[in-house]
């Protein structure tokens, strides 16, 4: 039997056991991770899940795991944005209401009024 060689460690993932597994290899074919720890022994799940979770926290040292187990997840916290100051005002601007067409167009209507009240009046008399 060639021995083991050990890829890396994960915390024993058996609840309640604080020990460390060692990471190793299967040998054949159909290469998969197992776990070996010191108190609960082989742990050779072979499912998707089980491999991946291996791969996932298998590091090369005990001590990388023990460094990194404490570590809680860091919160970015997003400064809030820095107040904008008061909007500058504008003073509003007298408005000028006065259409400059008005007058040549009254005018207009004038003279076609006239025009035509003129030819009626023409042709009544
Ligand atoms: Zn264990």
């Amino acid at each position: 039997m060639a021995e083991k060689v050990v890829m890396g460690y994960v915390k024993c993932p058996v609840s309640g056991c604080s020990e460390f597994a060692s990471v190793m290899k299967t040998a054949g074919t159909r290469t998969q991770f197992y776990t070996r720890c010191p108190e609960c022994g082989c742990d050779q799940r072979n499912g998707q899940r089980q491999q991946n979770w291996i791969k996932d926290n298998m590091q090369p040292k005990k001590e990388l795991l023990q460094a990194t187990e404490p570590v809680a997840p860091v919160v970015e916290q997003k400064e809030p944005e820095p107040a904008s100051g008061p909007d500058p005002v504008r003073p509003p601007r007298p408005v000028e209401n006065k259409p400059k067409t008005t007058k040549t167009a009254k005018v207009g209507i004038f003279a076609v009024f006239g025009l035509v009240f003129g030819g009626l009046c023409g042709l009544a008399i």
